[in-house]
C-alpha cells in the first residue's frame, strides 16, 4: 500500500495559499534522500521562487546554553505581535553526526509553537553540512512563498555551520552572555567578523552590570574589523529573553539595517552574491560526492591512502592518478 503522492500543482497551490500542512509536506519532500523525489522538489522550489524574496532572513547563532531558543521565542512573539509572520528554521550540524541533535531534543519555544503566525521546523538531517544547508535554503524559499516575511535561522555556535548560515541570511546576529571579563577569549574571530549585531543575553537581575561591561568590550572589539560591504556598522546590545527587556530594540536595529541596505542597494546585491555562492557550492558538493561515491574510486582510494601514508607515492601524484581514473569513466 502506498499513500497517493501529492501532485506538484497541489503542493504549489497549497503553499501559495499558506496551507501549513502542505508546506510541511513539501519541506519533507525537499529533505527526502529518495532520488525519485528530487525532480518534484525542484519543480515546487522553482514555482515558489517567483513568490519568494519579500522577506528578511535573520541568522541567530551562539553556543549551547546562551539562550538561543529562549531568545527566539521572545523575539518571535514580539514580531508576531507586530503583525509579522515568522518561520523558524535550524541548521544543526550535530544532526548529521549523531541522531541526538543539540538543537532538537528538548521542548523548545513552547509559546511560539502555539502562535498561529509562527512556523517552527527542526533542522534537516543529512550526511553533510552542505546537504543540510541546501535543504534549509530551499525551505526558506518555500516558507517565503507561503507568506512568511521573517525567517529566523538558528544554528549552534560550533563548527562550520555559522558560515553556511551566514551565507543564506541578510542579517547575522551573534548571541553572547557576559562572562567574568573574558568575553573576547574563546570566541572565534571569524564568527565575530560575520556578525551584524552582537546581543548579550541574560541581562537581568545581578547580571545587568556584567552584561553592560561585556557590551562595551564587544563594541570596542568590533571596531577592529574592516568595514562591511553593506556600510553597516555592527551594533552591540543587551537583552533579557526572560523579561523581554531589549527585545524590541533588536528588531529596531534590524529595521535600521534594512533601511540602509535597501537604500544603498546592498541588500539585493548580497542576495545575488549568495545565490551565486550556492550555485557554486552545490556544484562542488555534487562533484565531490560523485567522485567519492564512484565504486572504483572508493576501492582505489583506500589503497592509495595507505601508499601515501607510507610515502610510496606522493599525495599529489596519487591524486592525479585517482582523478585521471575518474575522468576516464
Ligand atoms: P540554547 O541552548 O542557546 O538554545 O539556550 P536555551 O534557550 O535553552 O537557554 C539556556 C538556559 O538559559 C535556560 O535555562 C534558559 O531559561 C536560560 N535563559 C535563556 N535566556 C535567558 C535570559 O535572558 N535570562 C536568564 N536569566 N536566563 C535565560
Amino acid at each position: 500500500w502506498r499513500k497517493k503522492q501529492t501532485s506538484s500543482k497541489e503542493l504549489i497551490d497549497g503553499i501559495l495559499t499558506g496551507d501549513i500542512a502542505v508546506l510541511s509536506r513539501a519541506i519533507t519532500l525537499i529533505e527526502s534522500t529518495n532520488v525519485s523525489h528530487l525532480a518534484q522538489a525542484n519543480e515546487v522550489i522553482t514555482a515558489c521562487l517567483l513568490h519568494a524574496n519579500k522577506s528578511v532572513r535573520i541568522g541567530v547563532t551562539g553556543v549551547p546554553g546562551v539562550g538561543k531558543s529562549t531568545f527566539i521565542e521572545a523575539f518571535g512573539k514580539h514580531l508576531t505581535a507586530c503583525g509579522k509572520k515568522v518561520a523558524v528554521l535550524a541548521v544543526d550540524p550535530s544532526s548529521t553526526i549523531s541522531h541526538g541533535s543539540i538543537l532538537g531534543d528538548k521542548t523548545r519555544m513552547e509559546e511560539l509553537v502555539k502562535d498561529a503566525n509562527a512556523y517552527i521546523r527542526p533542522s534537516a538531517s543529512g550526511e553533510t553540512l552542505g546537504g543540510v544547508a541546501r535543504k534549509t535554503r530551499e525551505t526558506i524559499i518555500l516558507c517565503e512563498a507561503a507568506g512568511f516575511d521573517t525567517i529566523i535561522i538558528e544554528t549552534v555556535g560550533v563548527g562550520q555551520s555559522e558560515t553556511a548560515v551566514h551565507s543564506m541570511v541578510d542579517f547575522f546576529l551573534l548571541l553572547k552572555i557576559a562572562g567574568a571579563g573574558d568575553e573576547l577569549q574563546g570566541i572565534k574571530r571569524g564568527i565575530m567578523e560575520m556578525a551584524d549585531a552582537i546581543v548579550i543575553n541574560k541581562a537581568d537581575g545581578d547580571n545587568i552590570k556584567k552584561a553592560n561591561l561585556a557590551k562595551v568590550a564587544f563594541n570596542r572589539a568590533l571596531h577592529l574589523f574592516p568595514a562591511k560591504k553593506s556600510d553597516w556598522t555592527p551594533t552591540t546590545a543587551t537583552c533579557s529573553s526572560i523579561t523581554g527587556e531589549g527585545i524590541p530594540e533588536v528588531w529596531q536595529t534590524i529595521e535600521k539595517f534594512l533601511e540602509l541596505t535597501n537604500e544603498n542597494n546592498s541588500f539585493v546585491e548580497k542576495r545575488a552574491e549568495q545565490n551565486n555562492y550556492w550555485l557554486l557550492e552545490t556544484i562542488n558538493d555534487q562533484l565531490r560526492s560523485h567522485f567519492y561515491n564512484h565504486p572504483e574510486i572508493e576501492n582505489l582510494l583506500a589503497s592509495t591512502q595507505k601508499a601515501v601514508q607510507k610515502n610510496e607515492i606522493s599525495p599529489f601524484a596519487a591524486a592525479q592518478k585517482l582523478l585521471k581514473k575518474y575522468f576516464k569513466d
